[in-house]
């Protein structure tokens, strides 16, 4: 996949660390120097109250998805939690050539995938400040019951050793900080991109 115009940024990390927060708070405080959009995944789990089809996610079939990858319309995908994630190739071509900034929260399966078709793709991973806090805000969002809860963190166990993988780290301790942050490695690797 060509990336000469835009850039592709990849951000992962365990479910309820505060990876969609941040993004949305980088997103509308204006930070970054360029335009950044989010990439919006297709899965196949149910939406959350508050979640709106097209912006947090496209919510489909299982056999929509499977003919999502037999007709090779997707980045990258992966499962997690019993479900499947992936990123729609189309609208991330058009958001490079435009130039913009292309935000992926994605876990590293598919980080992995990413950095292979797309080498000059930015990583980011989003550590919380300790477990019991992670804990403390899966239960704080109040979207999983205690099992997927608990299924969610087994999960995020596991993957965090994938953090040595990502360029950048960034610990979510207090939400203004972590966007900025965000915001200073996008400007960052734009101001490299056109030095
Ligand atoms: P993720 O997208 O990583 O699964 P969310 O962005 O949904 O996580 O955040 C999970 C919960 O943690 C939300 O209720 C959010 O408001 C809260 N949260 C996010 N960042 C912080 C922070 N720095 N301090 C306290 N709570 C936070
Ligand atoms: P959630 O169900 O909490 O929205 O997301 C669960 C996990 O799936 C998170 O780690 C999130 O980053 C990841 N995810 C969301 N969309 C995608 C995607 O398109 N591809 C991959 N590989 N992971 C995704």
């Amino acid at each position: 996949m060509v990336t000469i115009s835009g850039l592709l940024l990849v951000i992962s990390g365990p479910s309820g660390v505060g990876k969609s927060t941040i993004i949305e708070h980088m997103l509308v405080s204006g930070l970054a120097e360029c335009e950044c959009v989010f990439s919006v995944s297709m899965t196949t789990r149910l939406p959350r109250q508050g979640e709106i089809e097209g912006i947090n996610y496209h919510f489909v079939s299982r056999d929509r998805f499977l003919f999502a990858i037999e007709h090779n319309e997707l980045l990258e995908y992966a499962e997690f939690a019993g479900q499947f994630y992936g990123t729609p190739e189309e609208p991330i071509r058009e958001a490079m050539a435009k130039g913009q900034c292309v935000i992926l929260d994605i876990e590293s399966h598919g980080m992995l995938q990413v950095r292979e078709r797309a080498p000059d793709a930015v990583t980011v991973f989003v550590t919380p400040p300790d477990w019991d806090e992670l804990r403390k805000r899966l239960r704080g969002r109040g979207t999983e019951n205690e099992e997927l809860i608990e299924a969610r963190l087994e999960i995020s166990r596991v993957d965090y050793d994938n953090k040595v993988l990502y360029d950048h780290i960034i610990v979510n301790t207090e939400i203004d900080e972590a966007a900025a942050q965000l915001a200073e490695i996008i400007n960052k690797r734009r101001r490299l991109n056109y030095a």
